[in-house]
């Protein structure tokens, strides 16, 4: 199926992949030059296999799955297409991209999802697949752990997703209290012009104590469940705010390089703390789950998609964020 591309987000992967600091773990591209995006949104141009559901038909508006794996193995037969081997990485790194007019989908029409019922298709790109279906896996993952009035802590309020896990905690989580974390201001005020207010934020001080702070604003409970959108330096001191039999759930990957440890690790045991991770993404089926919530007005998906930019300015897009300068989600609209 050949698409035409509508939307191509630009994710904070791509960054990664243009410095080249997925090469060591085998997310390097197959082949240079290399086409980036893996959030798309695009129309079927042309079908080209007669066993395509009608689902898909010329014209239709589509999202692009980009977890494609190519075998089948125990994960993807348990649903965990985002944990499969084949490959080990997410089209973001190995395979060609969205920042094209065309987009040739790898030989299964089960990468894509049928997009009828969304009315903004370009900007449905980033909060829809990789952005939104990211923090959408890690809040389903600590919803079940938190009760009316627990506290839940959203760390890193920028790009990747802080935006749309507020809104999904905000849904899932509706009777707690959500905690928004950020060391810029400007973060804090971009989620809360988008979700129902935060119940509260913090901005860590540099040098100063925030536990106490946390610890100020549960009331001396703790958080029940942090969704971590940083994932450097960052679960060394927001693990010791964990409430007794919270989750902690990592999400970042690569923030700044630093390293983590949990110290004293006896803590974790004593008070049944427990640590997850949620790869980047999520599975196929919450994959269709989120284009769901969407047709269905749960999320505001348009908001957070801060530029759009012509395909020439993709590059001008990467830089931009490279180097700290946007809050929300860049497309591209080729
Ligand atoms: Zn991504």
């Amino acid at each position: 199926m050949l698409i035409r591309v509508v939307g191509a987000g630009i994710c904070h992967s791509d960054v990664h992949v243009w410095e080249g600091v997925w090469s060591s773990t085998g997310g390097a591209p197959r082949r240079l030059p290399h086409i980036q995006s893996h959030e798309i949104a695009g129309v079927v141009e042309r079908v080209g296999g007669e066993r395509v559901p009608d689902a898909f038909r010329e014209g239709t508006g589509v999202l692009v799955y980009a977890w494609q794996w190519e075998h089948d193995d125990m994960f993807t037969a348990e649903g965990l297409t985002n944990l499969s081997d084949s490959p080990p990485l997410s089209q973001a790194s190995t395979r060609t991209g969205g920042f094209q007019e065309y987009y040739l989908v790898p030989p299964h029409y089960r990468y894509l999802i049928n997009a009828s019922g969304i009315s903004d298709l370009a900007a449905a790109a980033p909060p829809l697949t990789c952005g939104g279906l990211t923090t959408y896996r890690a809040v389903r993952k600590a919803a079940p752990y938190v009760r009316p009035d627990d506290y839940v802590a959203v760390i890193g309020l920028g790009g990747l997703g802080g935006a749309y896990a507020a809104q999904y905690i905000r849904k899932f989580c509706p009777q707690a209290n959500l905690i928004g974390i950020d060391m810029k201001e400007s973060a804090v005020d971009f989620v809360s012009s988008i979700t129902p207010p935060l119940d509260s934020h913090i901005v860590p001080p540099h040098d100063g104590d925030v536990l106490s702070s946390i610890r100020a604003e549960t009331h001396g409970s703790g958080l029940r469940a942090v969704i971590d959108l940083v994932g450097s330096g960052t679960l060394s001191t927001y693990i010791r705010a964990l409430a007794k039999g919270g989750i902690y759930v990592l999400v970042g990957l690569m923030g700044s390089g630093k390293t983590d440890t949990i110290s004293p690790p006896g803590s974790t045991v004593l008070l049944e703390r427990n640590i997850s991770g949620s790869y980047v993404g999520g599975t196929l089926a919450e994959q269709h789950e989120v284009v769901a919530l969407a047709r269905k007005g749960v999320i505001d998906y348009r908001k957070p998609v801060t530029a759009r930019m012509p395909l020439d300015d993709a590059y001008a897009g990467l830089q931009a964020l490279h180097s700290g300068q946007v809050l929300g989600r860049q497309v591209v609209t080729p």
